[in-house]
C-alpha cells in the first residue's frame, strides 16, 4: 500500500488536507503518516522542519501538503521562520522540478481577467521551472555601492530538467517551448544548445524557443499556443505567477515539485494558509484535491483514478456549485460540501 506523508500545516491547510484525504479514499486505499513543518512543528519543536520530520516523510512514497506560515510566527528570526522549514524541504527532498499546470475550465471562464476571445474553448499549460539551480542558488556578494548574483547553469541541469519536460509532453499535445534570454545570456545560450541536443533524441517532441520577454507577452496575447512551458528558476517563478491569475482563482491551482523518477515528490496548492478564512471551513478545497490527483498520476501510476478526480472537479464547476472565492455568493457552497459534492460525482 502507498504510504503518503501528510503536511497538515498551518492555516487553511488542515481543512483542505482533510478534504483531499476523503477524495483519495474514494479512488484507493492508501496509508498516511502526519507530519509536521512550518508554524505546527515551530509550536511543537521550536524548528520548522526538524530532521525527524524530514526523515519521517522521505520514508514514505509521496508527500502532500497543505500550506504553511501565518501571521504567529511573522516576528521570528529568518532562518526559525516557517517559510524556511518550506525551502529546507524542497532542497532536502531534492525536488528540482517545480509542475504547474495551469488550466481554464470553460465553467470558470468569466473569473479570468482574460477575453472570452482569447481563450476561447479553454487553456492548458504545463509549466516546467527549474527550482533547486539558476540566480537564486548561484554565488551573490552584497555591498553597499555594489551587488551582484550570478546565474550559473550547467549541462546535466538543463538534460535532467527537460527529461521532466519531455515525459510530460509525451503524455500531453507534445510541444515543448523552451523560454531562455539566448540573445543576451551566456547561461541561456547554454541553456539553449542543451536543450537543442536533449532533443534531438525525441523526434515525436515539437521544440520552440521564446525569449523571456516575448513569452511574458504571449502568455496573455495567445496562452492556447503552449503545452509544456520549460525554463529556469527566475523566469519560471515569474512566468508561472502571471499564468496562474489568468485562471481566475488561486484556490484552483495545483503544484508538483519533483526529482528523479521513482524519488520522492511533494504536492501542494499553489495558494498559502489563508489566515484570513482559517476556520471558516469556507476554503476552496479544489487546489488540494487536483494536488492529490497529481500525486496520482505522477507519483503511483494512477492514471485512471487521477482522471476520475479530475473529471469530477470538472463536473461539479460545470453544474454551477461554487466556492466563495469562485463567486458563488450567497449560494457558496463550504469546505466540506464543496467535497461532497466532489465525492458524489466520483460515485
Ligand atoms: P494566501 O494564498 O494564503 O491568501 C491570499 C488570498 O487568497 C487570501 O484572501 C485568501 O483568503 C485567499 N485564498 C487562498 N487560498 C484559498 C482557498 N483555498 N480558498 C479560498 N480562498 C483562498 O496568501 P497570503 O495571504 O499572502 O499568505 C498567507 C500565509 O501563507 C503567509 O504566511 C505566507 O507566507 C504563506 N504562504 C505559504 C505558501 C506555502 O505553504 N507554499 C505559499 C504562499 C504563502
Amino acid at each position: 500500500m502507498k504510504k503518503i506523508a501528510l503536511i497538515p500545516g498551518d492555516g487553511i491547510g488542515p481543512e483542505i488536507i482533510e478534504a483531499a484525504v476523503r477524495v483519495l479514499d474514494a479512488v484507493g486505499r492508501f496509508e498516511y503518516v502526519t507530519c509536521y513543518a512550518g508554524g505546527s512543528a515551530i509550536d511543537r519543536f521550536d524548528d520548522p522542519l526538524p530532521e525527524t520530520e524530514l526523515e519521517k516523510m522521505k520514508a514514505c512514497d509521496a508527500v502532500l501538503m497543505g500550506a504553511l506560515g501565518g501571521p504567529k510566527w511573522d516576528n521570528l528570526p529568518g532562518g526559525k521562520r516557517p517559510e524556511a522549514g518550506l525551502l529546507r524541504l524542497r532542497k532536502g527532498l531534492n525536488v528540482f522540478a517545480n509542475l504547474r499546470p495551469v488550466k481554464i475550465y470553460p465553467a470558470l471562464k468569466e473569473a479570468s481577467p482574460l477575453k472570452n476571445s482569447v481563450i476561447g474553448d479553454g487553456i492548458d499549460i504545463m509549466i516546467v521551472r527549474e527550482l533547486i539551480g539558476g540566480i537564486y542558488f548561484g554565488r551573490r556578494q552584497e555591498g553597499d555601492e555594489v551587488a551582484y548574483d550570478t546565474l550559473e547553469y550547467s549541462a546535466d541541469e538543463v538534460r535532467r530538467i527537460n527529461e521532466v519536460a519531455c515525459r510530460l509532453a509525451g503524455m500531453r499535445r507534445g510541444v515543448v517551448t523552451s523560454v531562455d534570454k539566448a540573445n543576451v545570456l551566456a547561461s541561456s545560450r547554454l541553456w539553449r544548445k542543451a536543450t537543442v541536443a536533449f532533443y534531438e533524441n525525441h523526434p515525436e517532441i515539437t521544440l520552440n524557443h521564446l525569449y523571456v520577454d516575448n513569452a511574458a507577452m504571449q502568455l496573455v496575447v495567445n496562452p492556447r499556443q503552449f503545452d509544456v512551458i520549460v525554463t529556469g528558476n527566475m523566469f519560471g517563478d515569474i512566468l508561472s505567477d502571471e499564468a496562474s491569475v489568468i485562471t481566475g482563482s488561486i484556490g484552483m491551482l495545483p503544484s508538483a515539485s519533483v526529482g528523479y523518477p521513482g524519488e520522492i515528490a511533494l504536492y501542494e496548492p499553489i495558494h498559502g494558509s489563508a489566515p484570513d478564512i482559517a476556520g471558516k471551513g469556507i476554503a476552496n478545497p479544489i487546489a488540494t484535491i487536483l494536488s492529490a490527483a497529481l500525486m496520482l498520476r505522477f507519483s503511483f501510476d494512477m492514471n485512471d483514478e487521477a482522471d476520475r478526480i479530475e473529471a469530477a472537479v470538472e463536473a461539479v464547476l460545470n453544474k454551477g456549485l461554487r466556492t466563495a472565492d469562485l463567486g458563488g455568493g450567497e449560494a457558496s457552497l463550504k469546505t466540506a460540501e464543496m467535497t461532497e459534492a466532489i465525492l458524489s460525482e466520483l460515485k
